[in-house]
């Protein structure tokens, strides 16, 4: 016998960050039905959504299901309740970086906007502190925009490494606290749904195989391109992520020329190929962030609502990119006046972007990276369907 043990603030919590209509469900399972995502064998998100109106918490944070779902809403359209189940599966994941964040009470900022005064407060005073010691904030050189005089690059670098530093500590915490709770939850989801007991998880592969597995479906972005209703997410997805990727590359290049060259690369020419990629990352996160909103603002009946989460995220991407651009634009126009506090606002959301990381929606790549990894290991998540082919096309 399974004895229910509801936790009646996490459904309320689950309303308000994002699951507001969870409670209109009446279980008819069409949204596991039009689910192009979900597996045949123990599909989502019907079983979810129960979970989430009996309050079950702990089966819903250790469910990997939830980071298989890409939020395309075909189910929430399909819903004869309008229980916006791709809501409500968003509104968990907005849970689970809450409950697995290290320290925790930083994630508690992040689980409704009361906390946003907070949040944007913390890095403002660390920046204003950092700021106050001797040597690192100079005199600008008014006449030829060069940050370098106007900010201590070493002290940016020692802040930049200190952040850095802080957050892969506390992201690998938590993301080892995840991986172990969907490790031990495998058996309880699959003995309890299925009623096997003692039903021994299939192992597919060793972890580097599926890890790797799970790396080149997120490279590919395969499971955006089965979305039908909003097919733009696997264009947009795809913009904002390798735009990222060019801006890590572009960053790696800038702190060669930086060390190797003595050259400070906000003092490039704008032909230089670390300029280049750059511009081409700024290019590709703004194009695809701004057809995300668009999307998600004109229909948001087919698209979805952003949760507070998503909010936050998105619009300190946005900030960190507009910020940029205007920065660089105005560093080549000579506007002094204009360009440093742009490069102090700029500093200020990149701040922000990469110390809140573990705790935002940022954190969601490597949730389900995990989980990815989990699904591979497990046969739960199926082939591509053009691999499918190919096979059925040999045999
Ligand atoms: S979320 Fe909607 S479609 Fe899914 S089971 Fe509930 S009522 Fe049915
Ligand atoms: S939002 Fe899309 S991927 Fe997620 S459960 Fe609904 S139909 Fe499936």
């Amino acid at each position: 016998m399974t004895r229910v043990e509801p936790d009646v603030k996490f459904i309320k919590d689950l309303l308000k960050m994002g699951g507001a209509s969870l409670k209109k469900c009446f279980q008819c399972a069409t949204c596991s039905v039009v689910c192009p995502l979900s597996p045949d064998d123990d599909p989502f998100p019907r079983k979810e959504m129960i979970w989430a109106q009996w309050g079950l918490k702990d089966r819903l944070l250790k469910d990997p299901d939830i980071w298989l779902c890409h939020q395309c809403n075909d189910c929430s359209i399909s819903c004869p309740r309008g229980a916006k189940p791709g809501e409500v599966l968003n509104a968990v994941r907005n849970y689970v970086f809450y409950e697995f964040s290290t320290p925790k009470f930083i994630g508690k900022l992040f689980t409704s906007p009361m906390y946003l005064p907070v949040v944007l407060a913390i890095p403002l005073i660390l920046i204003f502190a950092v700021l106050q010691i001797p040597g690192v904030l100079k005199n600008p050189d008014m006449e030829h925009v060069i940050f370098g005089t106007f900010i201590n690059d070493l002290a940016i670098e020692i802040a930049g490494l200190t952040v850095g530093a802080y957050v892969i500590i506390v992201a690998l915490i938590s993301f080892y606290k995840y991986w172990k709770a969907i490790g031990m939850s495998q058996d309880l989801v699959f003995e309890v749904e299925r009623g096997v007991e003692g039903k021994t998880v299939q192992k597919i592969g060793g972890f580097l195989t599926e890890f790797w597995q799970a790396l080149l479906e997120i490279i590919k972005h395969s499971r955006f391109r089965e979305c039908t209703q909003n097919n733009y997410r696997y264009w947009a997805h795809l913009g904002v992520f390798y735009g990222f990727i060019l801006l890590a590359i572009s960053t790696a290049g800038a702190t060669i020329y930086m060390h190797g060259l003595g050259i400070h690369e906000l003092a490039l020419p704008i032909y230089d190929p670390v300029k280049l990629l750059g511009n081409l990352g700024f290019l590709l996160v703004f194009v695809g962030l701004s057809w995300i909103l668009y999307a998600r603002l004109s229909r948001s009946d087919v698209a979805g609502s952003p949760s507070y989460q998503d909010w936050f995220f998105i619009t300190d991407l946005y900030l960190v990119v507009i910020t940029g651009i205007l920065m660089e634009a105005s560093r080549f126009a000579g506007a002094a006046s204009i360009a440093y506090p742009l490069y102090l606002a700029h500093l200020y959301f990149v701040f922000m972007l990469i110390a809140y990381a573990p705790y935002s929606k940022f954190a969601h790549l490597m949730y389900r990276g995990l989980a990815y990894v989990w699904a591979k290991k497990t046969g739960r998540m199926p082939e591509p369907p053009q691999q499918v082919q190919s096979v059925q096309r040999e045999t």
